[in-house]
């Protein structure tokens, strides 16, 4: 079914891009609702973990992503390198992302959107009349997700923290189902040198010109 007319605005990239509070902000500012996609994925790797499954087995993450409730996205542990590791493993899987694809459209279909994820633009809304896709360097954006953890009293070793991101961007880059890259149509942004303010105007720029108002 065709997206096209809805206010979509699809905000995809890698981790600790500045995705979430860019789209966050997005969303506010143009009063749309707002959907982090990832935590999906999460709550589904968590179910699998809580179970003693083993989160890259397809039955046993299938299972998981069809019982999923929205009580699961609002769970306090879907941080943290077990999390991450046990979504991108789940969201590898083809038929996992099937089971959660009605339910992002729906959300987007029923009064436009800001979402967040790495294929909002590529297969949940590819007619999204506007999407970015926001990067950053790997410096950048593990010293953001350092401090991140830092200020919840996490403290991490910088190296460590980039070693794991880098390990997730490859699955998620490298994988044959819904393979995280920009859509053709997306607006590449690189917020390496920006801080939230300039990255949220530049943001807000180009969703208000692409929406056409
Ligand atoms: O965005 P976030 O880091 O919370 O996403 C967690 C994981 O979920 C990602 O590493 C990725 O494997 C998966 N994901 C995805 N598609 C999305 C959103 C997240 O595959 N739209």
């Amino acid at each position: 079914m065709s997206s096209a007319g809805l206010r979509l605005v699809a905000v995809d990239g890698p981790a600790a891009a500045g995705k979430g509070t860019l789209a966050r902000r997005l969303a506010a500012a143009l009063n749309l609702p707002y959907l982090d996609t990832g935590l999906l994925y999460r709550a589904t790797g968590r179910r699998v973990l809580d179970a003693g499954g083993e989160p890259a087995d397809p039955d046993t993450a299938v299972a998981a992503a069809r019982a999923l409730l929205p009580a699961d996205l609002d769970r306090p542990d879907l941080r943290g390198p077990d999390a991450d590791r046990a979504a991108s493993a789940v969201a590898a899987i083809p038929a996992v992302r099937a089971a959660l694809l009605d339910w992002q459209r729906d959300f987007g279909r029923r009064h436009g959107a800001v979402m967040d994820g790495r294929d909002i633009g590529t297969v949940i809304f590819p007619d999204a009349p506007a999407k970015l896709f926001v990067t950053a360097s790997p410096e950048a954006r593990a010293r953001r997700r350092w401090a991140e953890l830092a200020a919840r009293g996490v403290v991490r070793n910088l190296a460590e923290v980039q070693a794991e991101m880098a390990a997730r961007d490859a699955q998620d880059a490298s994988r044959s189902a819904a393979p995280m890259k920009p859509a053709g149509d997306a607006v590449l942004l690189d917020t390496t040198a920006l801080d939230i303010e300039a990255a949220f105007a530049t943001a807000l720029a180009i969703v208000q010109a692409r929406l056409g108002r």
